[in-house]
């Protein structure tokens, strides 16, 4: 097979809504382009320094059809390896490589990975109220929608803390209450099936705000609810006590959004920890190890819900859909309505019908890049508010 030399790359950041988003082109010789999806949202400019001081003079002139060789290379050449920042960098880079695989073979990305296991996939969308009432209302608009998976939430993550007990000057930060949020959460469980009976599947996000015992405590009260499932229950660095929560219940779990590397999912996995996973594609370095991690779970029987929040962009959501119809074990798909200004920069962007995700026909990803469009919004730096979380005393927690 002849080469297709890489002749440009290139790292464009823009926020054209509410989220910094990074995209990576590059050219080849073939005049055929590939964009790929490299949004880390609160670092957006170390991502493209990545991309343009480092990886693009290793990559520049080098054949593009051998993915995997150049993955590798990507992960190894500075010898310190994973972590967000180079991982959303090569998975820009990765995610091009196979956009520009698709549309030279003119085949949609779920084509080359091997097409469909399903008609269509499953999407989920999120309903949050600070009250029950506005809640109900979030719901009532997506089952008009046709979703029959929702994930809710009463208040922010953590719940709704307005009332907790403070100290006397309270340093600045999102403040919850962990009794407080486990108590409204399962009010809003029993709430929601007193309501809707079992309409559609209640999907919840813990966000990693309880401590280990508290988290088997609500894992265990959860359950009669019977939730699709209960995602990031525990902070990365506490999932050893997983095994607690499984030998005491049966709620599903999902985790993983923050995962970077094997080491952090091979155990989880082999050990049956969890039910889903939750990797962000291109936190873990984009498809190519995705569709490793994929055939990895697949083995031990955990299921694909792949992070797929608004801050990433349309073409890392599409191909979050071109790996959902391929993958077997892919369960369900995230999705929260792009506004108008993100949908005229990335033209293409999927969105899903009836409560079901269906993968474009166009050859390679499919979602397209305005790249003067991206240019009039440039990227906003500032302090996040919300990751500096407290507890009523005023220590740190997980955000
Ligand atoms: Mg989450």
């Amino acid at each position: 097979m002849q080469p297709v030399l890489i002749t440009n790359i290139e790292c464009q950041i823009t926020r054209p809504d509410r989220h910094n988003l990074v995209v990576v082109r590059i050219e080849t010789d073939r005049g055929v382009f590939g964009l790929g999806c490299a949004t880390f949202q609160q670092r957006p400019l170390a991502v493209k320094l990545m991309v343009d001081e480092y990886l693009k003079p290793l990559l520049m002139g080098r054949d593009a059809n051998h993915i995997e060789d150049l993955w590798q290379m990507m992960m190894v050449n500075a010898y310190w390896r994973n972590g967000p920042v180079i991982n959303n960098a090569i998975a820009g880079i990765d995610m091009a490589l196979w956009d520009i695989k698709g549309k030279l073979a003119n085949m949609p990305l779920y084509h080359l990975f091997g097409g469909k296991s399903k008609d269509a996939v499953t999407a989920y969308s999120h309903a949050a109220g600070e009250t029950l009432e506005e809640l109900f209302g979030q719901v009532d608009r997506l089952l008009a929608e046709g979703y029959r998976h929702i994930r809710c939430q009463l208040g922010f993550y953590g719940g709704n803390a307005r009332d907790f007990h403070s100290t006397r000057e309270p340093t600045a930060g999102a403040y919850y209450d962990q009794d407080q949020y486990i108590d409204n959460t399962l009010a809003m469980f029993k709430a929601l099936r007193e309501k809707y009976g079992h309409q559609f599947h209640i999907l919840h996000d813990v966000h990693e705000r309880l401590f280990p015992q508290q988290a088997v405590q609500f894992a265990k009260a959860v359950e009669q609810y019977r939730p699709y499932f209960i995602e990031d229950i525990l902070p990365p660095d506490q999932n050893e006590w997983l095994a607690q929560i499984r030998s005491q219940t049966a709620v599903p779990l999902a985790t993983g959004e923050l995962f970077n590397n094997p080491a952090e999912w091979k155990d989880l996995i082999i050990n049956r920890r969890i039910d889903f996973i939750r990797c962000h594609v291109s936190q873990i370095g984009g498809i190519t190890p995705a569709l490793k991690l994929a055939h990895f779970c697949q083995s031990f029987g955990v299921r694909l819900a792949w992070h797929c929040p608004p801050d990433m962009t349309p073409i890392g959501a599409a191909v979050n859909t071109h790996l959902n119809i391929h993958l077997h074990n892919a369960a369900i798909q995230e999705f929260v309505a792009y506004p108008a200004n993100t949908q005229h920069v990335f033209p293409g962007a999927q969105m899903p019908e009836n409560g079901y995700f269906y993968p474009g026909e166009d050859a390679g990803i499919g979602v397209g890049f305005n790249r003067e469009a991206a240019a009039e919004f440039p990227v906003v730096y500032r302090p996040h508010e919300w990751t500096q979380s407290r507890l009523p005393d005023g220590v740190i927690h997980t955000p």
